[in-house]
């Protein structure tokens, strides 16, 4: 079958990478891909938003199925503009209609969700320009640290950890009338702040029945030892060595069941993957977000971990049959290490050249997955803050990582820039 892919990062690639080995997919299309994608499938210059040139596309090429990478055409509903017109409507489309991207479009909506499911979550209060002198007073009699949430997308900045009731209400402000994160920001989620650990569930869904698939944990802060600013990840690890088997039973119990049920009982239309944020209080998970969509650099994890034909499992959420499927998962221990760019979160140079691809693969047989490059003429060259991850297997997250950071030393762009302690408090 054909199949089009959106998305350009590199969870793209590791989907592009994925869905390539499928004895399904006789012709894959990424719309835009990266440097990366193109050894996969043939890179169409297409945006993921623009969905009357997608449908065109779809048509003139006979697209079966469209795998969404990102949130935002998922939030903007190319599940309903496909099921909607006679022309697209056999095609399937992996993710969520509009109303089930809300999970990740709406805070507010997500908070509610979750109480109306009885999920367990954070406490939280929701609040609105018109709400505001409400809202200052709340958080001026709230415990320390307060978390604030803009309740739309934000490009993954609009979460704010407040330290002071003075902080607090100033971002507050600046969220609710100073337009800090724009629309986004219109609706702002005030949450108890949770300590615990952190990690990162996935669900392929059919909207009737579910599969988990490999659970991981990422790396947010660019600094070692967790340090610094918040980016878009710096690493991943799976499996989760406190994702016991007890434990993963009570994210199954109290989060999975309960919410692909609450999305069947409301009559939400959702086919494709969850991304649970999970929090580990205690003993007892706590959802932190929902995403519509894979994680990005866990992709890079999850999917070399899992043995199953990505296609044949994508084609049983199509017929409501994933009941039929199980996941089946490599045993090793996958860690990815991302490269970023020289300043990265903050200012960066794009279009420096990239070297040292091409070396042959480290002894583990690590897998190079691009996110931000490009080609330009015969060269590759940076395009973006995260650059490439290198995911390699083995028994212990010591020696994936030593593996990845072994293929890295020999990779070279000006201002290259990666963390070595990916995975450390597993070591
Ligand atoms: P989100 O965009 O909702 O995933 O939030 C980004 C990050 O903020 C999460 O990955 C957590 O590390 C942190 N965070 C969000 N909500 C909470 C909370 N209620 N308590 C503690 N940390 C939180």
């Amino acid at each position: 079958m054909h199949i089009l892919l959106l998305g350009a990062g590199g969870r793209e690639h590791a989907l592009a990478w994925k869905l390539a080995q499928s004895s399904h997919c006789t012709r894959l299309f990424i719309a835009p891909g990266n440097a990366g994608t193109s050894g996969c499938g043939v890179n169409v210059p297409l945006n993921p938003l623009d969905f009357e040139a997608l449908k065109k596309f779809c048509t003139g090429e006979a697209i079966e199925m469209v795998v969404v990478g990102p949130e935002e055409p998922l939030v903007r509903g190319i599940v309903d503009f496909f099921a909607n017109d006679p022309a697209l409507k056999s095609i399937a489309v992996i993710g969520p209609s509009a109303s089930g991207a809300r999970l990740e479009g709406s805070k507010a909506f997500s908070k509610k969700f979750m109480v109306r499911h009885g999920i367990p979550t954070a406490a939280y209060r929701e609040f609105s320009l018109d709400g505001i002198a409400e809202g200052v007073t709340y958080l001026q009699q709230h415990s320390m640290p307060v978390v604030l949430k803009a309740d739309g997308l934000a490009a993954g900045k609009g979460v704010i950890i407040c330290q002071s009731p003075i902080e607090a209400v100033a971002e507050f402000e600046l969220m609710l009338q100073g337009n800090k994160f724009g629309e986004a920001g219109n609706k702002v989620v005030v949450e108890e702040f949770l300590t615990g650990i952190e990690l990162s569930v996935f669900v392929l869904t059919d909207g009737k029945h579910f599969l988990i698939l490999p659970e991981a944990k990422d790396y947010k802060r660019v600094g070692e030892g967790d340090t610094g600013p918040n980016t878009g990840g710096m690493g991943a690890v799976s499996p989760v060595p406190f994702a016991t088997p007890d434990f993963m039973q009570k994210i199954t119990d109290r989060i999975i069941i309960p919410t692909v049920k609450g999305l069947a009982e409301e009559n939400i239309d959702y086919k494709g993957f969850i991304f649970v944020g999970v929090i580990k209080v205690g003993d007892d998970p706590y959802v932190i977000e929902y995403n519509c969509r894979m994680g990005d650099p866990e992709t890079e994890v999850v999917l070399p971990r899992l043995k199953n034909d990505l296609v044949e499992l994508l084609l049983a959420v199509r017929d409501q049959a994933l009941d039929k499927q199980q996941v089946v998962a490599d045993d090793r221990i996958a860690c990815t290490v991302m490269a970023v760019s020289g300043g990265y979160p903050g200012a960066y140079e794009k279009g420096l050249p990239i070297t040292g691809l091409d070396q042959p693969p480290a002894r583990s047989g690590s897998i190079v997955f691009h996110a931000g490059t490009r080609t330009e003429g015969d060269a590759v060259v940076t395009n973006g803050g995260r650059v490439l991850c290198v995911t390699s297997f083995a028994e212990t997250v010591y020696e994936a990582v030593d593996d990845s950071r072994e293929v890295l030393e020999k990779i070279y762009y000006d201002g290259i820039y990666y963390r070595r302690d990916i995975g450390y408090e597993f070591l």
